[in-house]
């Protein structure tokens, strides 16, 4: 899944010696992970650097022409106090980066010990755990579900008492988890969370995240909204969400599962299929669930599937998870359509995104007959006014990776796709994809959500102006955790459902959802979003205010 862009991590080195200087040049160059590097061999210089901005890590000499000891790293911190900093030292030094650490360094690197891999661990170590000191719920992610709770609250005039409740989750587990690199004696050590929001209504459901950009606002954020969609799909679950901050595409397929295990040991406590049962998301897929289900198994003794969901089908899992949310969303776009009065078969389609949700909803919808004439991903953003051939997209990714160099399209921009002429959008990538700045060219009749967040609260109000009608992620993207939901519940019966029982069942509760969500906006005269938020909402409020407070 995708959610943040990529940035190369900037390191800046301070090392008057230019033998040692090329020395770890040549080094990073070697890493897996994609460094920027920029050099000063004095302090002086590298103070400039860290005032221009835009460096994430420093590697630092202590003594230089300029400056000496100790000295060094205090007047570069009282310059720059928010970058975490790797002090160099020499065997003889030991004393000097004890004090160093003590003194504010993140790590340090003994200069005759150091190899790629060790310095690769110390810059994603310091990088990671100054993260973890300062800045855990710093998450614009957090702000903007704390807004939307905000808002759904006043409109309920639900009790502050249930409104500070929900704010900040049940439970938050931070771990730090060491695992061997495929190089023996290579340890490192990198941060795990899991996040439970709401105990109230069932276990909690929620997936499990690999990327750099983990913190446990951002997770928290995530378990929050998950509470609101099993809610308001009615599933018997509160939300939860996990993460891990690491960079997996850096990791060999031994090495994820090494991580894997101890993340899955480390939670092992609050995990299992009566209390907090994860899936894949973002960085994470269905082999890594299948680790994660045999770590647990093999704690207690026997298998047990519906500890995860999202597995491998031969272990249990829903072979309609994978198309869940892009089938769930093509439900939803036929029940708005049936609002619009507008005939999907002839209409026209473009998506944004051509992973899980994206290829899937492009898939589904071509069922409906509608004519998917734009589609992009990270790679190319491409036209066909006449309408794509869905199976030959599908196996020129499959062959290829990416959309880029497939036949048959005019190359546009990514932000020409968007601004297409069509019925339905499909945002079904990154967050924040449609701003004020051009939601005031959309030419679409529909908005489906595919991806979590991918409109911003400025663009709505200028969406609804416009009379564009908008399927909100709550709801647009629930088919994926409603199967989940399903799959569970196959794995506690021992008992499989057919795949056509799977999307019967998935139509039903996505249509009551949307129509319960119509009503209320009907009713109360808010948006579909706004009133989602309010079903959802509301129904965690009286699940919470029936069981009473312990004690
Ligand atoms: P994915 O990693 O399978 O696919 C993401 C796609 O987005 C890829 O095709 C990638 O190339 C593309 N992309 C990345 N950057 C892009 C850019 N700048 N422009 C255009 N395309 C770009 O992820 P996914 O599972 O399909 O998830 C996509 C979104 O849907 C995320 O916001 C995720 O949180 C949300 N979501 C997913 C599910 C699910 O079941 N997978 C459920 C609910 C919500």
């Amino acid at each position: 899944m995708a959610d943040t862009e990529e940035h190369h991590t900037r390191i800046l080195i301070v090392e008057d010696n230019p033998l040692h200087l090329k020395f770890f040049e040549t080094l990073l160059a070697q890493s897996r992970t994609a460094f920027e590097v920029v050099a000063s061999d004095r302090l002086s210089t590298a103070i400039e650097h860290l005032v221009r901005g835009g460096i994430d890590v420093v590697v630092l000499d202590l003594m230089l022409p300029d400056s000496s000891g100790l000295d060094t790293l205090g007047r570069l911190l009282a310059r720059a106090p928010e970058i975490p900093v790797i002090v160099l030292t020499s065997v003889d030094d030991m004393d000097v980066a004890t004090r160093a650490v003590d003194a504010g360094a993140r790590d340090f690197l003994v200069k005759g010990r150091v190899d790629a891999d060790r310095l690769d661990r110390a810059i994603r170590y310091a990088l990671s755990s100054s993260r973890a000191i300062r800045s855990e719920w710093q998450s614009p992610l957090l702000l903007s579900a704390h807004r939307q709770l905000g808002k759904a609250v006043q409109l309920l005039d639900l009790d502050d008492n249930i409104r500070q409740r929900l704010m900040f989750p049940a439970r938050a587990h931070i771990v730090s988890i060491p695992f061997r690199r495929d190089k023996y004696d290579l340890v490192e050590t990198v941060f795990g969370y899991r996040v439970q929001h709401v105990l109230t209504m069932g276990p909690t459901k929620g997936g499990v995240r690999y990327h750099m950009s983990v913190n446990l606002g951002d997770v928290t954020a995530l378990a929050m909204l998950m509470t609101w969609k099993c809610s308001l799909m009615h599933l018997p679950f509160g939300g939860a969400k996990g993460g891990v901050r690491v960079d997996p595409g850096t990791l060999s397929h031994g090495e994820l599962q090494r991580l894997t295990r101890r993340y899955t040991a480390e939670i092992i406590d609050i995990i299992g299929p009566q209390k907090d049962v994860p899936a894949p998301d973002m960085g994470t897929n269905e082999q890594t669930m299948a680790w994660m289900m045999d770590t647990y198994s093999q704690q207690v003794g026997h298998a047990v599937p519906s500890v995860v969901t999202g597995k491998p089908v031969v272990l249990g899992g829903s072979p309609a998870r994978s198309s869940a949310t892009g089938r769930g969303l093509s439900f939803l776009v036929q029940e708005a359509a049936t609002h619009l009065g507008l005939a999907l078969e002839g209409s026209t389609a473009v998506v944004q995104g051509f992973g899980n949700v994206g290829m899937h909803s492009v898939h589904c919808l071509a069922e409906l007959g509608v004519t998917i004439i734009g589609v992009s991903d990270v790679s190319v953003a491409l036209h066909n006014p006449r309408g794509f051939s869905v199976e030959a997209l599908e196996r020129w990714v499959e062959s290829h990776g990416v959309l880029a160099g497939f036949p048959e399209a005019e190359i546009i921009s990514p932000k020409e796709l968007l601004e297409l002429r069509c019925d339905v959008l499909v945002p079904a990538a990154l967050s924040g994809q449609i701003t004020a700045e051009n939601a005031g060219r959309l030419q679409c009749k529909i908005v489906a959500e595919g991806a979590n967040g991918p409109t911003t609260s400025e663009a709505d109000d200028i969406l609804e102006e416009r009379g564009i009608f908008i399927l909100p992620d709550l709801l647009a993207n629930a088919g994926g955790v409603t199967v989940s939901y399903f799959e569970w519940l196959q794995g506690l019966q021992n008992y499989t459902w057919s795949l056509e029982d799977v999307n019967t069942r998935l139509r039903k509760l996505m249509s009551e959802a949307f129509h319960r969500s119509m009503r209320r906006s009907a009713e109360r005269h808010v948006d579909l979003r706004t009133a989602a938020a309010m079903e959802a909402i509301e129904r965690v409020s009286q699940a919470l205010l029936k069981r009473g407070l312990f004690p």
